[in-house]
């Protein structure tokens, strides 16, 4: 078998055309666009490149983008002050930290200021919370992506056995609930898992297979089950080439569709944080009553 490789850019965007048609006919309703800002701390390189595509996005879709640019010895309290501000500005529809931050800043505890209706990135204890109850349109991002590639497959989750290895709080705990949502059979493994010696065990036995580790060629080519689903959401870099976690190649033999890395997950990701972007407008909108 020779796998199909899901195009993450293609895909994301469709989303965004379809996003573009939602933010035109909000502004023909409410008068305005969501406004969404972009709080970083310094000029990480990553970062810029990240926020690059959430411009690029943002401007496809005609959702109001912007960055707002701390300097690199922002102290806790000057951080709070900026997003009190931004809370406060009830032309902001979502904010968003961007990381990494500096050492002498606590992301969680920054990242606790923004107010839960303009958590962008869904990662705010309440969102959370309203996540596992399915009472919010709010997810964060990451997963979100992978939910949205695996539907483009048109595979039933129902009843199937979907193994995810990373346990993160941003991709792989999130991603579970997502997965259990739709009556899959979640096995969520991590490194002690793989200490364990069941790694490979669990991945043979995956109809769907979701990756966020962070390390090249930790899941074998030769785990994957014919005609599974493979979603690699690791981003590393090898000498000049940026590759997932999968041993790609060798996956692509066995696996029904599978994700590139680059241009995988990642483009989606960025679209999702806009979804979440346009949710977060709708929502507030509709507290001001005008939609
Ligand atoms: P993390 O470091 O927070 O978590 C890594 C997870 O991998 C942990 O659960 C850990 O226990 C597990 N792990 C480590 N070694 C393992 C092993 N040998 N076997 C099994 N499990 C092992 O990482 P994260 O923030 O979730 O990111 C994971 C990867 O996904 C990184 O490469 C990151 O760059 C990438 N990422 C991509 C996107 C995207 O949108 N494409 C978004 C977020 C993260």
């Amino acid at each position: 078998m020779s796998a199909k490789i899901l195009n993450g850019k293609l895909l994301a965007q469709n989303l965004e055309n379809a996003l573009k048609k939602e933010v035109a006919s909000l502004k023909k309703e409410t008068g305005c666009v969501p406004h969404l800002v972009n709080v970083m701390v310094g000029d990480h390189h990553g970062a810029c490149a990240y926020a690059k595509s959430q411009k690029k996005a943002a401007e496809h879709i005609s959702i109001q983008y912007e960055l707002e640019a701390l300097q690199e010895d922002v102290t806790q309290e000057h951080f709070r002050q900026c997003i009190k501000r931004l809370n406060d500005d009830e032309s902001v529809n979502g904010i968003m930290i961007h990381k990494p931050v500096p050492q002498h800043i606590e992301y969680h505890a920054v990242a606790k200021y923004v107010d839960t209706d303009k958590d962008l990135e869904g990662i705010n204890v309440t969102n959370i919370g309203k996540m596992l109850l399915g009472e919010t349109r709010i997810i964060p991002c990451t997963p979100a992506s992978v939910m949205e590639h695996i539907k483009s497959t048109g595979i039933d989750l129902y009843g199937k056995e979907a193994v995810i290895v990373g346990h993160s709080v941003i991709v792989g705990k999130p991603l579970s609930l997502l997965l259990l949502e739709q009556f899959a059979t979640v096995t969520v493994c991590h490194i002690a898992t793989s200490e364990a010696g069941q790694l490979e065990a669990h991945v043979r036995r995956a109809d769907i297979v979701v990756v966020a580790v962070g390390k090249p060629s930790v899941i074998k080519g030769d785990w994957i089950k014919k005609g599974a689903v493979v979603i690699d959401v690791g981003i590393n870099q090898v000498n000049d080439k940026i590759v997932g976690d999968v041993e790609f190649e060798a996956a692509c033999k066995n696996a029904a569709f599978i994700t590139p890395v680059p241009g995988g997950v990642g483009p989606v990701t960025v679209t999702m944080l806009m979804r979440n972007g346009v949710e977060a407008f709708k929502a507030q909108m509709r507290k001001k009553g005008k939609l």
